[in-house]
């Protein structure tokens, strides 16, 4: 399992997803905590972000096939990198998959970002997922997503988009798990504006700041206020708030 997390609130670093808490996804890298399937998250980290000085609504995106730690101008770009919808992933190739660039989170299309932790039988994806850009199941995933969201919506207001990022994941992922029962289906996605994750097969927590919430596969502090969300719930939040609802 990958590790990933977000960020919807007032405008903060992705430092803050990164480098500055003690369990950030830097530590996840070499040593998270709560990993279910696979020991370190070495085989590519990205993140990305939206930059509301920019004339479109679509996220920058950076991303690397090499460990999180091995990467010198990190600390620095994720420093300045600021915005009030951030999403970053740190990688553990499951067996088969490639180890490149395009194999790794976050993907992104249009105004989207997704992320995925898990594993998924690509046969269970074989319609929908056209266009790919990797071998990998993350981004057979990512494709049939963002095919979903194409096909279901255009530039909507926050509410609706919403509720197109939500059912597109729930109808993914439980199109996905149908076909391939062991599937582990753990999506996080973003446009900017909304935040919308699933918990199918592995831990996901999401902690209420004054200021906005984090959403993230294991809790990046010690602190109080995470709370798990249970296992096969989508989770949608926007500036009006947080819910969780069964899948
Ligand atoms: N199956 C995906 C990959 O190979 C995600 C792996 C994971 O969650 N560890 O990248």
């Amino acid at each position: 399992m990958c590790r990933h997390a977000a960020w919807l609130g007032a405008p903060r670093p992705l430092a803050e997803l990164i480098h500055e808490p003690e369990h950030g996804l830097l530590r996840q890298s070499y040593a998270p905590r709560r990993q279910r399937h696979g020991t370190v998250n070495a085989d590519g980290f990205g993140m990305g972000w939206y930059d509301p000085g920019l004339a479109t609504p679509e996220p920058i995106r950076y991303r690397r096939s090499i460990p999180m730690w091995a990467d010198a101008n990190l600390p620095g770009l994720a420093r300045v990198a600021r915005s009030g919808c951030l999403l970053a992933a740190v990688r553990c190739a499951t067996v088969g998959m490639p180890v490149e660039e395009s194999a790794t989170a976050p993907f992104t299309e249009g105004r989207w970002l997704l992320s995925h932790n898990g594993r998924v039988d690509r046969d269970a994806l074989r319609d929908l997922a056209e266009g790919a850009e990797s071998a990998c199941d993350s981004a057979w995933l990512a494709a049939a997503v963002f095919r979903r969201l194409r096909a279901g919506c255009g530039p909507t207001p926050a509410t609706a988009t919403v509720n197109a990022l939500g059912e597109a994941l729930a109808e993914v992922v439980t199109g996905a798990a149908t076909k391939d029962p062991d599937a582990r289906l753990n999506l996080l996605a973003c446009d900017g504006v909304t935040l919308a994750a699933t918990a199918w097969g592995d831990t996901l927590f999401h902690r209420p700041h004054p200021d906005g919430v984090l959403v993230a596969s294991e809790p990046l502090c010690d602190g109080p206020g995470w709370q798990a969300v249970p296992d096969r719930s989508l989770l949608l939040a926007t500036a009006d708030g947080l819910r969780v609802q069964p899948l």
